[in-house]
């Protein structure tokens, strides 16, 4: 082999060996979730709410989805598509979400998000033992996780063991405060989305992709 050609052969291998990972919560990180039922307009019409219209002021972007016997409305935080895609230029992403996988199917597939995150891409973590994703990525040092929840808390611990954080011979606490700690570096906090009234003053996703950025030493 010429020397030009092993040198573009090694910069496709690099290429494809550092593209990172940003692994989404979905809940309160890229959407909120209301059932209708709870505002509804009048008990007999348990189905119909004036403030949470699809296509209408405040909520255009609002879509209906049915989860087993429950009708959700699901909120998309502003500017979610164009996140996605920004982040999507320089990593791979995927949702790992505490949900049932089949609610966190239904919801992006209502959000017509699938083009940038397949099926084979949503994760739930009732499906995942620790490092279970670890193996499935082969990640290094080079992931992020978003979540509105912090890396201290129960939650955050469990799915940063499904991300190949764990230490299995320390006491439960201790491996808990461990994966804490280095979980920090490894974590991008943004605040609780709620479906607000004022929803475009939510710049939280782009304030985000600052950090998420930096967090994998990628140029701002
Ligand atoms: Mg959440």
């Amino acid at each position: 082999m010429n020397a030009g050609l092993e040198f573009r052969s090694w910069l496709i291998t690099e290429e494809v060996k550092t593209r990172p990972h940003v692994f989404f919560d979905m809940d309160e990180t890229l959407v909120a979730i209301m059932e209708v039922g709870w505002m509804k307009e009048d008990p007999a019409n348990s189905n119909f709410n004036p403030l949470t219209r699809p296509g209408e002021s405040p909520f255009p972007d609002v879509v209906l989805v049915k989860f087993e016997d429950r009708k959700l409305h699901v909120f998309p935080r502003p500017g979610l598509r164009e996140f996605l895609e920004q982040v999507n230029k320089f990593a791979d992403i995927h949702i790992l979400s505490h949900a049932k996988p089949e609610k966190i199917k239904n919801i992006i597939k209502a959000l017509k998000l699938t083009d940038l995150l397949p099926m084979s891409e949503l994760h739930s973590t009732r499906k995942l033992s620790p490092n279970a994703l670890q193996k499935k990525y082969n990640l290094g040092d080079d992931w992020i996780m978003v979540d509105n929840l912090w890396p201290t808390t129960a939650e955050m611990v469990n799915k940063m063991r499904i991300l190949g954080l764990n230490f299995p011979n320390k006491s439960p606490k201790e491996e808990g405060e461990l994966i804490s700690n280095i979980g920090k570096g490894k974590f991008v906090n943004v605040k609780e989305y709620r479906a607000e009234v004022a929803e475009n003053y939510d710049y939280e996703l782009y304030r985000a992709l600052g950090e998420i950025k930096k967090k994998l030493g990628l140029p701002l």
